[in-house]
């Protein structure tokens, strides 16, 4: 944020810098020309002071700047990355965004995250196999935020899970 405090402190420090040394010419009397030289000092050293606050301020001002541009060339980047992308029922009820046709841009078939998308950014859906009490899942994942998607499940039948067991060469029955 502008700090106008600290610029109307600078400006307000100089001009009292400025006035004093003007009276200080007129002084003949060497006490009272130590007390404004001592005063003179405490405003300069105000003045430094509205001054390095001001700097800092341009500073924060600069840095605000960049990250407001930057954050400009990545939702523009987004906007162009997204006219790629449908949306697409992938199983019964379950969406996600999948390339359109001719936009695959060189990469192979995927499909992004349907709940990034809303949220502006990209990510590919990863296909993974998961087993949990006797069921095989067959999921898309999200690794950005965690979203899975169930397109599959599998019981597990007591001869396929002695087969699986004797390949680790272990025995489950
Ligand atoms: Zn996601």
């Amino acid at each position: 944020m502008v700090d106008i405090a600290a610029i109307s402190g600078l400006t307000s420090s100089l001009k009292a810098t400025s006035d004093i040394a003007k009276a200080m010419l007129g002084i003949r009397d060497e006490l009272l020309i130590r007390e404004k030289a001592v005063e003179l000092n405490a405003q300069v050293m105000t003045a430094q002071s509205s001054a390095l606050a001001a700097q800092a301020a341009q500073a924060e001002l600069v840095e605000r700047v960049r990250q407001l541009e930057q954050k400009v060339v990545e939702l523009e980047d987004w906007e162009r990355e997204k006219c790629r992308y449908q949306l697409a029922e992938i199983a019964t009820g379950v969406f996600a965004y999948a390339t359109k046709p001719g936009m695959e841009d060189g990469e192979p078939p995927h499909r992004i995250c349907a709940r990034c998308y809303q949220d502006g950014r990209k990510s590919i859906l990863q296909g993974i196999s998961r087993t949990k009490n006797w069921t095989k899942l067959d999921l898309l994942v999200c690794h950005v935020c965690d979203a899975e998607i169930v397109l599959a499940s599998h019981t597990i039948s007591i001869s396929s899970a002695a087969v699986q067991a004797s390949g680790r060469s272990r025995t489950l029955w």
